[in-house]
């Protein structure tokens, strides 16, 4: 039988870091709110449905001026998110009737594109759990509370994690609900929650350099170019947007 595949995009938070006012997940770009892109990509991939989560005075707005202007009619509901992304999680997986997969993104991760959400799909299936990720370019160093440098693990193994954060569904909705119960907060991301309550081996696999999340001025000054540019290789994208989509549909036919 066909494994349903739920996604849900976050865009609750007021993003801070960004110092504009505007919750950075609607901030403007190529004269569309940034979570229209996430929306817009998994409306195009096998996905079944999706959940938008968004602050409570959001809904009205994005159910208007997105889901029903853009006509993204896999999003199915859009809830309210909670203080923490943790708890915006939450929110998201309880408001799942039935699936089988969850892919779970952040909204302000608008690079996303057909290949790792295929990646995704198929990562979710095989492992039960993955993440994509890149390797670190930099090294990185562990602080001590006065920022002096306290040891630099070796950079081989040392990934920066992306969304989307994929599993089975069962197996995310128990950690969550573990990890909620524990009153434990210091969960900055999906795979974490599964590490510590779950027990299952999160598997990395390759995301893009791209996929950056949009968190302060600079970053939507690099998403805006990137998406100037995507521009002049459009007809390119959409050929290779494409012919990913066959391959998904090859893949699923052969896991029936
Ligand atoms: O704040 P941070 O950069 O970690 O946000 C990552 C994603 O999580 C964003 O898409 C943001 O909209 C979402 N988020 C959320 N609820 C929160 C905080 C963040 O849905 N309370």
């Amino acid at each position: 039988m066909r494994k349903k595949i739920v996604a849900i995009v976050l865009a609750a938070g007021e993003g801070k870091r960004m110092g504009s006012g505007i919750p950075k997940q609607y901030m403007i770009i190529k004269s569309r709110p940034m979570v229209y892109y996430s929306l817009k990509t998994f409306q195009e991939s096998e996905v079944d449905e999706i959940i938008l989560v968004t602050g409570i005075d959001e809904i009205e707005y994005c159910q208007k001026y997105i889901v029903d202007k853009y006509k993204f009619s896999k999003v199915k509901k859009i809830v309210p998110g909670g203080c923490e992304r943790y708890e915006s999680v939450y929110m998201g997986l309880q408001a799942i009737e039935d699936a089988d997969y969850v892919l779970i993104h952040d909204g302000a991760r608008p690079m996303i594109n057909q290949k790792i959400v295929f990646d995704s799909i198929r990562g979710a299936m095989k492992y039960g759990a993955c993440v994509v990720g890149v390797p670190a370019k930099d090294t990185i160093k562990v602080v001590d509370e006065e920022e002096y440098a306290k040891e630099t693990p070796p950079r081989k193994i040392l990934w920066i994690v992306q969304t989307p954060q994929s599993f089975q569904f069962e197996l995310v909705k128990n950690a969550y609900k573990k990890l909620i119960e524990s009153g434990d907060t210091t969960a900055t991301d999906d795979a974490m929650a599964v590490e510590q309550y779950s027990g299952h081996k999160v598997k990395l696999i390759m995301g893009s350099y791209d996929n950056i999340k949009v968190t302060t001025p600079e970053d939507v000054r690099i998403s805006r170019a990137f998406f100037r540019t995507r521009k002049l290789f459009r007809v390119l994208h959409e050929i290779h947007d494409r012919i990913i989509w066959f391959q998904m549909k090859l893949y699923l036919l052969k896991k029936k």
